[in-house]
């Protein structure tokens, strides 16, 4: 097997140097265990943060892959079926099973297995769980998203849309922002581009927002926090201008608005509802098969690339899910 190791902790910014790729002998399966082989693996922004505190240097990279069984010694998972394993940056692997997914029941054929990695994978979970739990979004709401063209921010945007909501969406590039008017998106703008993040803010929705579904943080939330509507609520979902700081930014300073427009705000993991997965799951293929929620994938070809996809990622270069097909 070929597995991508952490060969230094990241400094900033990941650099290519920082990873190492090494080869694997695996054992054969023994009774209970399958011989996996990765057909798609996840690049996502936890990779950054989780690096620090969950790996040491040479660990393989963590992260989830869509695989297929190819040996099989656990009738749970027979040869042949495809399966979602958190078992890292590995082409191939051998699992007790502990680890692995099942698709979600009734997955059909025209649904690219893929998107088990995206809107009906954990990114998706995590926008419905923000929304759903976290927001208590209602019909007729606000919702302000950012990081909205990647895998969470287009799936919030198309789920407060399916509820009923107005969106406003943010992204950093023209051709990200016009995939979100695409998407149905009411409002959506530049924020690299805009003179002031304030004002683009108040333009696109000048009454304010009931509710902010954070996955940039930093001086994006300064803007937003003084916008927000009274008992307005905020899904601290991520901070990904944050995660390659050396030094740790000050601020924002939001207690006033906390205090005054008495905002909720909570921090959440996607895992928390965990119990839920399989019913929300389905709730999310009902509505890629509907046609409701689309999902654009940022696909790069080969094992080989998996650094290069995943330092594109955080420069942004994806519009949708980020996913590197072996
Ligand atoms: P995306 O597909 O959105 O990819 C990351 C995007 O972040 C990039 O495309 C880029 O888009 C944007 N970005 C990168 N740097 C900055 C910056 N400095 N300022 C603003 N935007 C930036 O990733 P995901 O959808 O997988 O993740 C989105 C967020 O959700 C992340 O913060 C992630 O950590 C969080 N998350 C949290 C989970 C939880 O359980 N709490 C689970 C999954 C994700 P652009 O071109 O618009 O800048």
């Amino acid at each position: 097997a070929k597995t991508w190791t952490l060969k230094r902790h990241f400094d900033g910014f990941p650099k290519a140097s920082d990873f190492e790729m090494k080869l694997e002998q695996l054992a054969e399966p023994r009774s209970g265990e399958v011989l996996l082989e990765a057909l798609f693996l996840s690049v996502d922004p936890y990779m950054r943060p989780y690096s620090r505190v969950r790996m040491k240097e040479g660990d393989v990279m963590i992260g989830g892959q869509v695989a297929k069984v190819v040996q099989s010694r656990n009738p749970s998972f027979p040869a042949g079926s495809v399966v979602v394993a958190n078992c890292g940056w590995r082409t191939h692997a051998v699992s007790d099973g502990a680890a692995l997914t099942p698709l979600a029941a009734g997955w059909p054929q025209e649904v690219p297995l893929s998107f088990a990695l995206g809107a009906v994978g954990m990114p998706g979970l995590t926008a419905l769980y923000g929304l759903e739990e976290v927001c208590q979004l209602k019909a007729g709401e606000t919702v302000l998203v950012n990081a909205a063209a990647g895998a969470v921010g287009s799936v919030v945007g198309q789920i407060a849309k399916i509820k009923g909501c107005r969106v406003v969406g943010c992204a950093g590039s023209d051709r990200k922002v016009a995939y979100l008017r695409e998407l149905g998106f009411d409002e959506a703008f530049n924020y690299k581009t805009v003179t002031s993040l304030e004002e683009a803010l108040k333009k696109a929705s000048p009454e304010g927002y009931d509710c902010y579904f954070e996955n940039v943080g930093g001086p994006f939330s300064s803007a937003a926090m003084p916008l927000m509507k009274p008992f307005g609520r905020i899904a601290v979902c991520g901070s990904i201008s944050l995660y390659n700081d050396t030094t740790p930014q000050t601020g924002p300073y939001i207690h006033t608005h906390m205090i005054f427009k008495q905002l909720r705000m909570e921090g959440f993991l996607c895992s928390r509802w965990a119990r839920k997965d399989q019913e929300a799951l389905q709730k999310l293929l009902a509505w890629v098969k509907e046609g409701k929620l689309k999902c654009h994938e940022h696909v790069t070809l080969g094992f080989e690339n998996m650094p290069a996809a995943f330092m594109g990622m955080l420069r942004g270069e994806n519009t949708g899910k980020a996913i590197v097909k072996v």
